[in-house]
């Protein structure tokens, strides 16, 4: 094995400086003056597999803008440290619970890359870069077991999978053995981030604690790698259903063509597009922000275009929960019919079936045959 394919190694070489920056992509003075007075205010990495992923002249490549940090993000005068009032909803630490049946449950603080969108960058990821403590997390796992409509655990963070492998199944293990637990779901961005993190090792760990769903994110086509396809066939061959939770990010992926590919590719490797984010008013993300309108307009360009699987939910999250933003095909009703629009603008009348109550009665419906009236001389033969 190299040393570049041990995820270990790709943490213990993770950039976090200019200078180590600069073995990877050309970095002008003013840059590396605004890498500098950013990384004072927002915790940065990057593993050197994603740096080396970068367009090296590039300073717009759609990978650095996601990674290295930017002195944009020291103007935002809207943006807010904790958009979804996510500490207002923690009945104990490390539990974000916002549904009654489901929760997040933030295992970790740490995550390989920094990304600059992140929603939790300062409230809870990179904030310290140490292990949590299995104290807190208990307490964690006591709640959910105290909870029985607690049905559905989300393991997030910061990035559950940069736990070691024993001390993640001891995790899984004290979950899955809580009766009213159903389902599993680890969120996750290794597959893209430090795709070195899935070993066949962790795949068949996991794979003892089905049904155990992961969600990762790819947000441009420029992440589909070899290395990502073999992380994401790993996981997939271990029988866990793959999906992507892409941050729709101006500049970086607002755009159909980018999505419609990015999409595909998600498909070819198994992972099922699941949601794409409207970017949080979140502090250092402004110039990050599109319109809803403009996100809307990308999922017109979607749904139709490419195969139905491969079209994600567009939403965005609110502290009372997420909030589907898909475009509108419904134009309204004419008399009885609604009229809707299709994906190519074609406009279609179906004709509605009347509500109950204003069902006819028997004998003066016409025949569903020729929806005429015998009465006036119809001549179907009903
Ligand atoms: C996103 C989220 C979930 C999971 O939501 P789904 O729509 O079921 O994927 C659960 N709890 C919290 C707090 C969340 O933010
Ligand atoms: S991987 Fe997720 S939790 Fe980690 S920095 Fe990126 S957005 Fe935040």
């Amino acid at each position: 094995m190299k040393k570049q394919d041990d995820w270990h190694w790709q943490l213990e070489n993770s950039i976090r400086t200019a200078e180590q920056l600069e073995e990877y992509i050309e970095l002008s003075g003013t840059e590396r003056e605004q890498i500098l007075a950013a990384s004072r205010r927002f915790t940065w990495a990057i593993t050197p597999y994603y740096a080396a992923l970068m367009d090296p002249d590039d300073p717009l490549c759609p990978l650095r803008r996601q990674a290295v940090p930017d002195a944009e993000e020291l103007y935002d005068p809207l943006g807010v440290p904790d958009p979804l009032d996510e500490g207002k909803h923690q009945p104990v630490e490390l539990i974000i619970r916002v549904y009654p049946d489901r929760v997040a449950f933030c295992v970790g603080n740490r995550c390989p890359v920094y990304c600059r969108h992140c929603l939790r960058k300062e409230t809870m990821v990179g904030q310290e870069d140490v292990e949590l403590p299995e104290a807190k997390i208990q307490k964690g796992i006591d709640y959910i077991r105290e909870h029985e409509e607690i049905r559905d655990v989300l393991l997030t963070g910061g990035d559950p999978l940069l736990m070691e492998d024993d001390r993640l199944e001891g995790l899984l293990q004290r979950l899955h053995r809580i009766p009213h637990v159903e389902v599993i779901r680890i969120g996750s961005r290794t597959p893209c981030t430090l795709p070195q993190r899935i070993t066949p090792e962790l795949c068949t760990m996991l794979a003892k604690y089905h049904p155990l769903y992961l969600n990762t994110q790819f947000n441009h086509p420029a992440e589909i790698t070899a290395e990502a396809e073999t992380a994401c066939a790993r996981l997939a061959g271990a029988g866990i259903p793959l999906g992507n939770q892409s941050v729709l990010l101006k500049g970086i992926n607002d755009d159909a063509q980018v999505m419609r590919e990015l999409c595909r590719e998600l498909m070819r490797l198994r992972v099922r597009p699941y949601y794409l984010y409207q970017c949080q008013v979140l502090s250092g993300t402004r110039h990050f922000r599109t319109t809803i309108e403009r996100g809307r307009e990308i999922m017109a360009k979607l749904q139709g275009y490419i195969s139905g699987l491969a079209v994600p939910k567009y939403l965005i999250d609110t502290p009372y929960g997420k909030v589907p933003l898909s475009p509108n095909y419904v134009e309204g009703r004419r008399g009885d019919d609604v009229v809707v629009r299709s994906w190519d603008g074609k406009e279609w009348k179906e004709p509605n079936p009347p509500e109950e109550g204003e069902i006819p009665h028997v004998t003066d419906a016409p025949h569903r045959s020729c929806l005429q009236n015998c009465e006036s001389g119809c001549a179907c033969g009903d």
